[in-house]
């Protein structure tokens, strides 16, 4: 088809030749001829042939069909250009003009440029109907050409491209689709993560709230346990219920925070080998008071495996606590809790407590580890949220372990926690808890020394005044914010400064900074005192300078202790003799 003489599709004449011969070419242009015309008056795509300078010659029906022209509205009057989108004729200009790196202007060069260097063309083009409206084609560019291989003219055969056109539109519909539904995903989720900052802050700052008045609740109460004289016995168990009360309260706002914590991923653990036997240690001396007021025998093994894994020990201790302060409460008068360790796979060792409870249904077991729930004991005698075990749960597989519980109505549950197991045991530095022994009394001799203890909240103040007026070798100074407390310091020279974080005007941490800078006050040790109890607040006050952080509620038997630390340090430091500032978590 693209050898063509005079004008598009003309054939060269027939040479003279056997009748034979004559006979079966005639019938074969016969044949070609039909077919050509087909083609030339299908109605399924457009034929458009131009002259070599794009002027249309043929138009056949399939153009007339397609594009709303008559052929004679068009042959020798425009070029295919005319006829085509003049937005894609100048861009596709310009392409090929970069492309082929020769200028091409933008009309019906820039639609045959390519087929005229004999580059196979073919590409999407809209035309532009007689009625206006757009036809998006595939349009196939050939160039014509003589006997001497010079361009006498052009052929465009265009199909139809409506439908592919449609399909395109409708998948970058659905792509923007996509993408909005993605886009709006994505600002929930940072609603969502905003909402939680908020959570977490919101919880942070309660809890602030809540220690400040239960400072002064299990405060005073633990004055009045230890005072003197003496409290009747019917005192004692008015004292002893609200320190009972008191200090489950706490218990119950820590969990809550590291629920809150947890939840909003902001729980840092860190792991290091670790013995399970010698924290099961621990675990047996904390959980003995309880066992014994309960009446509920404890069963711990001899451990002669130290049992290695790699987790928190703080955490680790936390949940093995939770389940088995749970194991003795919810089990029978009389009963016991046998504690066991094995290696169950390769790699994990398991922890379980067995109690002799009344055991769970299988219904109750399913609803175990969901916040809030307490399986039918909310009017219980037993005190308890629920929230232990979700806490628990959720430390564990932080910590790549698992939980569970099976157990048997009528007689008795099984809790387990499974971790890893560990080779290495690094050498542990001891745990420098602080013994909760009472201070011993000052000799008379002793020189009386001074604490200033900065502080804005009047019950708070009171009650360590009565804890110092124990202590005939203390004298208290006391500031209610941190400028006027830098000025006392100054002038007094105490022994001790006793700092509360939130205070109004500087807060704790500015007042400890302008201490330290000032070489008057600079040695004095400082301990914080204070109802910011996160684990980032404490460290962010052992990296300011505090000489040790305490939170509120006070415990006194702690707090003396603190006392009595920073008090041979400051003696120390006086004596000249420069000790470094320990740094221990309370
Ligand atoms: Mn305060």
């Amino acid at each position: 088809m693209t050898r063509a003489g005079n004008g598009a599709f003309a054939y060269a004449p027939a040479s003279p030749a056997a009748d034979v011969v004559e006979v079966q070419r005639q019938k074969a242009l016969i044949k070609a001829g039909a077919l050509q015309k087909a083609i030339l008056e299908s109605a399924n795509f457009s034929s458009i042939a131009t002259d070599e300078r794009g002027v249309i010659q043929l138009f056949n029906v399939g153009a007339e069909r397609m594009l709303g022209y008559q052929a004679g509205d068009v042959i020798n009057r425009i070029t295919p250009a005319d006829i085509s989108d003049p937005a894609e004729v100048v861009a596709r200009a310009q392409a090929l003009s970069i492309e082929l790196a020769t200028p091409i202007t933008p009309g019906f060069e820039a639609l045959v440029f390519k087929a005229s260097r004999g580059i196979e063309d073919v590409y999407e083009l809209t035309y532009i109907r007689k009625d206006g409206s757009r036809l998006p084609a595939i349009v196939s560019v050939t160039a014509l050409q003589d006997a001497a291989d010079a361009i006498i003219g052009y052929l465009l055969i265009g199909t139809d491209n409506t439908a592919r056109k449609l399909v395109e539109a409708e998948r970058s519909r659905l792509d923007q689709v996509l993408k909005r539904s993605l886009r709006e995903l994505e600002n929930a989720k940072v609603a969502a993560e905003q909402a939680n900052l908020a959570k977490s802050d919101f919880l942070s700052s309660m809890s602030h709230e809540l220690r400040s008045p239960l400072n002064a609740i299990l405060g005073f109460a633990q004055l009045m346990e230890t005072g003197a004289p003496s409290p009747t016995p019917g005192q004692k168990d008015s004292i002893d219920q609200i320190l009972q009360a008191g200090w489950y309260l706490l218990e119950l706002i820590n969990e809550i925070l590291d629920l809150a914590l947890i939840e909003s991923g902001r729980l840092s653990l860190s792991p290091e080998p670790m013995s399970l036997a010698e924290v099961l240690g621990d675990c047996q001396a904390m959980i003995e008071p309880q066992a014994q007021k309960s009446g509920i025998r404890v069963g711990f093994p001899d451990f002669e495996d130290p049992w290695l894994v790699k987790a928190d020990r703080t955490r680790v201790k936390q949940v093995l606590i939770n389940l088995l302060s749970n194991a003795i409460k919810y089990n029978r008068v009389g009963g016991r809790v046998d504690v066991r360790c094995a290696a169950v796979a390769p790699g994990r060792v398991r922890v379980s407590f067995q109690d002799t409870g009344e055991g769970l249904s299988e219904n109750k077991l399913a609803q175990l580890f969901q916040p809030f729930n307490r399986l039918g004991q909310e009017g219980g005698a037993q005190e308890g949220t629920g929230i232990g075990l979700v806490v628990s749960k959720r430390l564990v597989e932080l910590m790549g372990g698992a939980i569970g519980a099976e157990s048997t109505v009528g007689v008795g549950s099984l809790f387990w926690v499974e971790l890893a197991s560990t080779a290495a045991l690094q050498p542990v530095a001891a745990a420098a808890g602080v013994s909760p022994a009472a201070p011993a009394p000052a000799p008379a001799d002793t020189p009386q020394r001074s604490l200033l203890y900065v502080e804005d909240n009047p019950a708070n103040l009171m009650l360590v005044e009565r804890l110092l007026a124990r202590r005939s070798d203390l004298r208290m100074l006391s500031a209610r914010d941190g400028r006027s407390g830098i000025e006392l310091a100054r002038l007094h020279q105490p022994d001790v400064i006793l700092m509360d974080i939130n205070l109004p005007g500087i807060n704790g941490l500015t007042a400890l900074r302008i201490l330290t800078e000032d070489g008057r006050t600079a040695g004095i040790p400082v301990i914080a005192l204070s109802a910011n109890a996160m684990p980032r607040d404490i460290e962010r006050g052992l990296q300011a300078g505090f000489f040790r952080y305490l939170t509120k509620p006070i415990k006194v038997a702690e707090f003396m202790v603190t006392l009595d630390a920073a008090l041979v340090h400051a003696a120390g430091a006086a004596d000249g003799a420069a000790r470094q500032p320990e740094v221990v978590q309370p």
